[in-house]
């Protein structure tokens, strides 16, 4: 009688249904209804392959004790805010699979757009494309480009050597071709060539802007990636269109994501410096997002 009332218990808490109950309960004193379901289906899929047509399928469906720790310990840290990029250790970016872990950004939806613009630009261009990242961080830009422009030759730089273990992995496991350099902008590097397009997405979140950002960016994404002065926030970027100015190729262009606010000032930037031919351009969510400079 005692043991298959202890059965029942055991069976009742390992079922996918009644964990599911609990932990959406769980995640949803951060995030809303759906989010949470949607969070704990990823969790389901990539720890243990089950699909929401599986579950549909067997709504009893029961987890191992060894199975109901590994989630147990994915659900602690959602809940911790940490971003389910990093939970799981990959995501999707330009219809690719990246590893990320704390040492990088985890990609945005702009800077997907950002690809789409500078492959676009780049299928313009006859012969062997050559194209810097600078900044590369997880090598999502490098990798994507690599990838969509035949024929390129890609260099990305970052000055993190952690995040370039990053990069190295995500082109081996993409199949790109990359060459990462471990550089620091900021020192003003010397390469030994010269670009058809040089793109980034440096850091732009002025300091200020710490204060309206959520607990799962600012606990956890690499801070040395995401945010500038305000005293000047522009730093990389003349650090970038300086360096442009001796490594483009005379027709080159330089593209750059940029802080929503700051998009005329680093335009004007661009000209001072050189790139008369220099213009802001709009993301999917309608804000100043991108610089194009040309000469
Ligand atoms: N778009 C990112 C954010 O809002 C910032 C990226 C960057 O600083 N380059 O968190």
């Amino acid at each position: 009688m005692i043991f298959s009332y202890f059965c029942r218990m055991e069976t009742l808490s390992n079922s996918v249904k009644e964990l599911r109950h609990r932990y959406i309960e769980m995640l949803c004193e951060i995030y809303d209804k759906e989010e949470a379901n949607a969070l704990l289906m990823i969790l389901l899929e990539h720890h243990f392959g089950i699909s929401r047509v599986a579950l549909a399928l067997n709504p009893d469906m029961l987890l191992s004790d060894t199975e109901c720790l590994t989630l147990q310990s994915s659900i602690r840290q959602l809940t911790a805010s940490r971003p389910i990029q990093y939970v799981i250790g990959k995501t999707e970016f330009c219809g690719l699979e990246f590893e990320v872990d704390e040492n990088v950004l985890i990609p945005r939806p702009e800077t997907e757009e950002l690809v789409t613009i500078v492959s676009s630009q780049a299928k313009t261009l006859a012969g062997a494309v050559d194209v810097l990242d600078i900044g590369t961080g997880s090598g999502c830009i490098a990798v994507s480009l690599a990838r969509l422009i035949e024929g390129c030759r890609v260099t990305a730089i970052d000055i993190s050597g952690n995040a370039l273990d990053v990069a190295r992995r995500n082109a081996a496991r993409n199949g790109a071709s990359v060459n990462f350099i471990n550089a620091d902008i900021l020192s003003d590097p010397a390469l030994p060539r010269r670009f058809d397009i040089i793109v980034s997405n440096p850091p732009y979140v002025c300091e200020s802007e710490r204060r309206d950002m959520r607990a799962n960016v600012l606990d956890f994404e690499p801070p040395t990636a995401l945010f500038v002065s305000d005293d000047d926030p522009l730093v990389f970027y003349r650090h970038i269109i300086d360096f442009a100015r001796t490594h483009l190729k005379p027709h080159g262009t330089v593209w750059f994501e940029v802080n929503e606010h700051l998009g005329a000032e680093t335009a004007e930037l661009c000209r001072r410096h050189g790139f008369g031919d220099s213009a802001v351009m709009k993301d999917l969510f309608g804000k100043d997002r991108y610089v194009k400079a040309a000469r």
